[in-house]
Parts: C-alpha cells; structure tokens; sequence
C-alpha cells in the first residue's frame, strides 16, 4: 500500500535538500525545506553537542510546521585540538568569519603539529522528530588528516584541508558523488533514510 508521507527539512541549505529528495525518491516521502515556512523563527544553535543541536532543530521545525522533521548538525573535531572547532565549526574564526578565515586558524593552530598527530574526523548526527514527540538519531563520520596547506577547488568548509588516505585525496578533491558516499553526513543520511521509510511504511 502506498502511504503519502511529508517531511519537512529543518534547514534552507538548497544542497542538504537535493540530497535527501534524491535519497528518499523510492520512498514516496515528500521533503520540503523551511524555505515554505518563511516566517518560522531561526533556531538559536546554542547546544554543547551536535546531537543537542540537532534534536533542538527538529523539534523546533516539528511543532511549527506540524510535519515530521529532519534535522543534522555536523562539524570537523581535531584530535590535537581536544576535539575543536566541534560545533563551532561554523564560526571558529569567529561571528560573520568566512570558511578562509576558519581554515587559516586551524592551519595556525597547528603549525607546529607532526603529521602522525594530525588526525581529525567529521562527524553528523540527524535528528527525526514526529510532531507528537517521538525522535529518532542516526549517526555518521569520516575519518581523515588535517593537511598543512589546502588542495582542492570542490566542496567547501573545511574541505581542503581534510585528507582521506584511502583515497589520497582531500574532500575538496573528491566527486561529489564520492564524498556523498564515503561523508559523515552520508553515512548519518543512510541511517536516517531507514528510519524514515520504516515511519511511512516503506521499510526496506
Ligand atoms: P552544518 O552543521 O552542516 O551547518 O555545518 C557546520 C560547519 O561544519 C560548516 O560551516 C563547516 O565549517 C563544517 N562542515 C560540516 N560538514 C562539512 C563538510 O562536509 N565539509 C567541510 N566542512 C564541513
């Protein structure tokens, strides 16, 4: 039986919404993004974790809208670093700074740092959430190396400077078809693509 099932996307990022429409096309689950919800108010991202954050947006997103919702939040953690930017990775050079201002930091940070201890990973964490309260998580990560300068043109973010030896390649290297595959945020999107055909219905 086919189940018309509506999701809506806690975030206006056109990428993150062309992503998941494709990933959940077999399902029959229609995404919208809060570009239709103009006049929701914009969820503070004052979490200590991705996790907080993320399941802060979804439940924000659920009770405006009154669709399930769909949130992720992700970041870049250096091990040298105890973990930053963490979820300050947006804005680790800080408030109104660009992606340049945020890698020219870390590269500073890091300067003096060897390359066996240059170890890093992105991580996502997704949070579903139902307008009567129910959540669901799923999460991803990628394993890398901070570089000590940029390769690359694609991407963004972090993304040259982020080093995956398997591939020998950084993500701003890679296809995006690629780092689709091998991300943190796709590796989180393949758990929370189960989740959601099981809530419509469509288990796999
Ligand atoms: P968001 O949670 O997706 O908005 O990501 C927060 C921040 O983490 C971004 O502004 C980037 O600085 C960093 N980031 C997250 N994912 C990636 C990625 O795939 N490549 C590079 N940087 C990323």
């Amino acid at each position: 039986m086919l189940i018309l099932f509506k999701l809506v996307l806690a975030s206006g990022n056109k990428g993150k919404l062309e992503e998941l429409r494709s990933l959940l096309e077999p399902y029959d689950i229609t995404v919208y993004s809060l570009a239709h919800y103009p006049n929701m108010p914009e969820t503070v991202e004052d979490g200590s974790s991705f996790l907080e954050n993320a399941i802060k947006k979804a439940k924000e997103a659920a009770a405006y809208t009154g669709l399930p919702a769909l949130a992720d939040d992700s970041g870049l953690e250096v091990d040298c670093l105890n973990g930053q930017p963490g979820v300050m990775s947006a804005r680790f050079a800080g408030p109104g700074k660009d992606d340049a201002a945020n890698n020219k930091k870390l590269l500073q940070l890091m300067k003096d740092v060897s390359w066996e201890k240059r170890t890093a990973r992105f991580r996502c964490v997704i949070a579903v959430c139902t307008p009567e309260g129910e959540l669901y998580t799923s999460e991803g990560s990628c394993e890398g190396y901070i570089l000590h300068e940029p390769r690359g043109t694609g991407g963004f973010g972090y993304d040259p400077l982020f080093y995956i030896p398997e591939y020998d390649k950084t993500f701003a290297e890679l296809e995006m078809s690629e780092k689709n595959k091998i991300s943190h945020r796709g590796r989180a999107l393949q758990g929370a693509v189960k989740i959601l055909a099981k809530m419509a219905g469509r288990e796999e």
